[in-house]
Formats: C-alpha cells, sequence, structure tokens
C-alpha cells in the first residue's frame, strides 16, 4: 500500500534509487531495498507479503544517520517536508535515538511518533499498526498482535469518514477491517464489514467468499490467500 500522504508526482528518477539524497537534511543516504527485487513466495489474507529471501517487513524502514528522518522511502519527497524537518530537528525527537542500532520494533515506534507530529492521515497510521502487527505475529506475541490490529482497524475506519476513497478503495478498505476483524475473533463485526463490499467487482466477490466460509467457522487463524485461478 502506497502511503497517500507522499506526492508520487515528486519521485527522483529511478538512476538514482540506490544512494539519494535525504530530503531532510540533503545527505547522502542509502536507499536500501526499496527498489530490489525478491521472490514473493505467498501472500496472506491481510495482504502481508512473503518473500523466498530475507523477510522484508526488517528493511521495510529506513532511518537517515545523519539527521535520523525514518521513512519507507528516500526518493519520495513528502508534501509536508518543512514541516518534518522541524519534527526531526527537536530534542524530543532525537533524543529517541539514545541508540543508534534501534530493533525493527524500535524503529516502527520512533516512525509512529513522527507520524503523530505530522498528523499523518488514517491510512498511513492503518498501514503502519498493520505492519506492527506483523512484528509482534513474528514475535509470538499475540495479544499486542490483536492490539496493533485493532488500532489498524479504527484507522481504516476513520479513512472512511476523512478521504474520500472511491468504489474499489472503500471495499478494499472493508475487506480490511473484515479480515482484521476475524483474526481478532469479532466475527460479528467482521461478517457485517463484509456485506458492504462491492460485489460486482469480481475481486472482491472472490475475496467475500473466502471470508465469508472462514468467518462462518469462526476461524480466527486462517491467513493464506488462496491461490487465483485463470
Ligand atoms: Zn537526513
Amino acid at each position: 500500500m502506497t502511503p497517500f500522504f507522499y506526492n508520487p508526482e515528486m519521485r527522483q528518477t529511478e538512476d538514482d534509487a540506490v544512494m539519494v539524497m535525504c530530503p531532510v537534511c540533503g545527505n547522502p543516504v542509502n536507499n536500501h531495498a526499496v527498489e530490489e527485487l525478491y521472490t514473493v513466495d505467498v501472500v496472506e489474507s491481510d495482504f502481508r507479503v512473503r518473500t523466498l529471501d530475507d523477510d522484508i517487513l526488517d528493511s521495510w524502514l529506513v532511518f537517515c544517520h545523519h539527521c535520523l528522518y525514518i521513512t519507507h522511502d528516500f526518493s519520495l519527497i513528502p508534501d509536508n517536508i518543512a514541516q518534518l524537518r522541524e519534527i526531526v530537528d527537536t530534542e524530543a525527537y532525537r533524543e529517541r535515538f539514545s541508540d543508534t542500532n534501534p530493533t525493527t520494533m524500535e524503529l516502527f515506534g520512533h516512525y509512529l511518533y513522527l507520524l503523530e507530529k505530522a498528523e499523518a492521515p488514517p491510512m498511513v497510521f492503518a498501514d503502519t499498526y498493520l505492519r506492527m502487527s506483523w512484528l509482534c505475529e513474528d514475535e509470538e506475541q499475540s495479544s499486542k498482535a490483536d492490539a496493533f490490529r485493532e488500532k489498524a482497524v479504527s484507522n481504516f475506519a476513520k479513512s472512511l469518514l476523512v478521504s474520500d476513497p472511491d468504489r474499489k478503495e472503500r471495499s478494499l478498505i472493508y475487506y480490511y477491517i473484515a479480515e482484521l476483524s476475524r483474526r481478532n475473533g469479532e466475527f460479528e463485526r467482521a461478517k457485517k464489514t463484509l456485506l458492504k463490499m462491492d460485489m460486482k467487482q469480481s475481486m472482491f466477490r472472490r475475496l467475500y467468499d473466502m471470508q465469508n466460509e472462514l468467518i462462518r467457522a469462526r476461524n480466527r487463524n486462517a491467513a493464506l490467500m488462496p491461490r487465483e485461478e485463470s
């Protein structure tokens, strides 16, 4: 999912994909794995992509060693760059980096702080909380994973109110809410939300059939997307 708070028009060219300039401080930074190729193994029912190589979740966020700005992709220049510069420059932000080698979870925590200060749109929060739930799953902290999923749900719901998604985006958001509710054992909410998807689109019809079966079976553990039949 693309963080909606970036303006894709302002992307730098592909030629400087690996070594780019930090949009906050202007120093050269290594833009890591964003453009790297990986082999998809499976896609899960909440659209988590599992790869055959390294776990891409670990390198999803990168930070600038000069100014400590955190992002998913340094080649994107956010619309609110002036505001981000100010936040990154505060004592409160810099103090968070007492450890110069943060764990993935710590980095997500700092990123969340940045998003909160910048008042990022709910979709960006939803996406971030969802990724944080995956991190917790990997560490077998299931109640923390549930809590992050719940935060993702409320931000997906909020995004329906504050942005004006088109039909397809709207259905996709309903799907996310239904899927994450099911994974948290909230079967009634899952069922109700699932019915709001636009079933005239075959993709959502298929997603509906899959979820409907799992919800009826009160199955909160299944996490595999059925393979597309062609
Ligand atoms: Zn920087």
